[in-house]
């Protein structure tokens, strides 16, 4: 059967899962690149390196029996981090069931050979599908750098992911990554939306952000030709459906994201603002008092999510009658596509 005369392929929206739990982890906030859309905030989260012993420690706080724990490692650049591989394997040792490292591709201290295969799933940041497009966002060099650094992980065996955040600046290259992605061996490919936080938040800054049309336009599309590629494809929701309900991540799901100064979040949005609800302290996790994050995530309004109307209150159409056009979604709602399965029917 060719492409032209398969059924579309149906992205399935991912339901948050109240029984597993997803840690994301920065280790530390100092990156030897300066990205433009980088969403890292040293004046909310410090400029510390935790030491080995302190990951350990913190890591053990976010285990628990009866929950799946999938754990993702990320900085500023989590391979400047030396102990890196250790900690890859204490996370191991302590039940986390997956480990996924989240680099710009610099792999530095001779990480990818201080690592197996087996210990960690290896996610690379790429904003074009060229130097052109990817290095006025990320830096001079970083594309070459980081597809042969990604080059080299899918040779030595790594399962290998790409993100590439979707902004004014590179949603019109989008459509060009599929193809790049399937050539380089890439199994998976992670598509962002840019962020509301850190530098593409700052005013001054010419805006990032991407309209719902242009969305709906370009993403889904290119996601379907990733999967036809073979790729496994997953970005977010970001406008629901009129019947689909809304659901805060922050009550339905237990994502942690937690920073070298003992701050932890259950909301990626709210990260620029001192509301983390929960902070690790002497070695404990404990929940804050007062205002907090916690606070915002019962709230209901028709524009779906609380803080995407408090970051961005003009960002939302209205119809005549006064009820926005679209809702939108918690900002952890993904859909996936899964390449297409040959069909037996179709068999020799
Ligand atoms: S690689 Fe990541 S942490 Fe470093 S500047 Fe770029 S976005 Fe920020
Ligand atoms: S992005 Fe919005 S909906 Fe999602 S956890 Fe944060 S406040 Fe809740």
């Amino acid at each position: 059967m060719n492409s032209s005369s398969a059924p579309p392929l149906a992205p399935r929206t991912l339901a948050f899962q109240a029984e597993e739990r997803n840690v994301f982890f920065h280790i530390l906030t100092a990156c030897n690149l300066a990205c433009r859309h980088c969403y890292i905030n040293p004046a909310q989260h410090g400029r510390a390196t935790l030491p080995e012993a302190t990951v350990a420690k913190w890591l053990a706080l976010f285990t628990r029996p009866d929950r799946r724990a999938n754990l993702i490692l990320l900085g500023g650049e989590p391979t400047l981090h030396p102990g890196l591989p250790a900690i890859v394997k204490t996370a191991r040792a302590l039940g986390y069931q997956s480990v996924t490292v989240d680099t710009n591709g610099y792999l530095h201290h001779d990480f990818l050979s201080r690592i197996t295969p087996e210990e960690a799933v290896l996610s690379f940041s790429l904003d074009g599908p060229s130097a052109e497009v990817n290095d006025p966002l990320r830096g001079p060099g970083v594309f070459a750098v980081c597809t042969a650094g990604l080059a080299r992980a899918v040779t030595a065996g790594f399962e290998v992911s790409v993100i590439y955040t979707v902004s004014a600046a590179n949603i019109e290259h989008l459509h060009r990554m599929p193809a790049l992605l399937k050539s380089l061996g890439v199994q998976h490919f992670f598509i962002q939306v840019i962020g509301l936080r850190g530098h593409s938040a700052e005013t001054g800054r010419a805006p990032l952000q991407v309209g719902h049309r242009q969305w709906l336009d370009t993403v889904p599309q290119v996601a379907r030709e990733a999967a036809r590629l073979g790729l496994h494809v997953i970005y977010p929701k970001v406008f629901l459906d009129p019947d689909e309900p809304f659901l805060c991540a922050g009550q339905a799901a237990e994502n942690f994201f937690i920073f070298p100064n003992g701050r932890v979040y259950r909301c990626p949005l709210c990260e620029d603002y001192p509301l983390h609800a929960l902070q690790i302290e002497a070695g404990r996790l404990t929940p804050r008092p007062g205002l907090t994050e916690q606070g915002l995530f019962t709230l209901s309004i028709p524009e779906g999510c609380v803080m995407n109307q408090l970051l961005q209150p003009g960002g939302i159409e209205y119809l005549p009658d006064g009820r926005p056009r679209h809702r939108i979604s918690c900002c952890l709602l993904k859909q996936e596509l899964n390449p297409p399965q040959p069909n037996p029917s179709h068999a020799a």
